[in-house]
């Protein structure tokens, strides 16, 4: 219960202001506005407001959010996952809605698949050199438009053969397709390097994930690092996540929930993980699911 400002007024008009109720309760307090917060990401509001001397549940302070409807927060792919691609080979433009990932393709991690003159060419740590594909790294071009606020499509899509998607690293990530009608074979696979990645026609890709070596600085590697970003322009993190950290339980078939991730700021958004579970042998695959979003070409 609190005082109404007439009640006041008379109180102190009357000279009677010491004498308030000594009950706790009754002091009058210093009164905040506070902004409904629907979707839980922190922003409340404008719109629908009340006054009141402490947080009500579901009521913030801040009133920005531009859409405090549904689940998903109205920020959409949070912007510092960007931090994490590597500079040297990524440019990221945000234009408004739209966000562009320009790559050349040239990742930051050693591997038997440089040049031996390269300083970041090793030898084979995992990989079966009979089971190499020829050709070695070397420099391409990448460009990939999403929306920055991704929505889930009315249905999925299969991916194809090629680039579905680029790393942090800046090489692009494949499905578990070799060639056309191909799947990835123990055989094959037994030719990538620790960072799950080998040469192709149109170069150097990956399709699983990074091995448990000591070479790898770099990759995630069984856990809630940022993978890189599908070309439905939903971001992929590794088999853990940091909203539990833990491998998620939730996930669809595609490897897919909505929570928050270390990049996010508590707010939850859609995003893909690799999926814990073994796809040929012992190899874990990047993506082998339909895109839940609208795929976008990879050019
Ligand atoms: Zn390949
Ligand atoms: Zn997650």
């Amino acid at each position: 219960m609190k005082y109404s400002k007439s009640l006041l007024l008379v109180l102190f008009g009357a000279g009677l202001f010491s004498i308030a109720s000594c009950d706790e309760d009754d002091v009058p307090c210093v009164e905040s506005v506070w902004y409904q917060d629907t979707d839980g990401d922190g922003l409340g509001n404008a719109a629908i407001n009340q006054s009141a001397c402490e947080q009500p549940a579901g009521y913030v302070l801040d009133d920005t959010d531009t859409d405090d409807s549904g689940t998903v927060a109205a920020s959409g792919t949070p912007v510092s996952a960007f931090d994490d691609f590597n500079s040297d080979a990524v440019t990221i433009s945000f234009d408004g809605d739209e966000i562009t990932i320009e790559s050349n393709g040239v990742p930051n991690h050693t591997s038997p698949y440089w040049d031996s003159n390269n300083s970041l060419y090793i030898d084979p740590v995992i990989a079966n050199a009979d089971q190499m594909s020829p050709g070695t790294i070397g420099s391409r071009s990448y460009s990939l438009t999403v929306s920055s606020d991704p929505q889930i499509a009315s249905s999925s899509s299969s991916t194809g053969l090629g680039a579905i998607g680029i790393g942090i690293s800046g090489a692009p990530i494949f499905n578990d397709e070799e060639g056309p009608n191909s799947s990835l074979s123990e055989n094959v696979a037994s030719g990538f390097d620790y960072a799950g990645g080998h040469m192709g026609p149109t170069g150097y890709h990956y399709h699983l994930e990074c091995a448990d070596v000591e070479e790898n600085t770099t990759l995630s590697q069984d856990d809630e690092q940022l993978v890189g970003i599908l070309q439905d322009g939903f971001l992929i993190y590794g088999r853990k996540c940091n909203a539990t950290e833990d491998y998620p339980g939730d996930l669809d078939e595609s490897g897919g929930h909505t929570s928050s991730t270390q990049h996010s700021d508590g707010g939850e958004f859609y995003h893909y993980h690799i999926i814990n579970e073994f796809y040929v042998g012992e190899y874990i695959l990047l993506f082998g699911g339909d895109l839940k979003g609208t795929p976008n070409g990879i050019m």
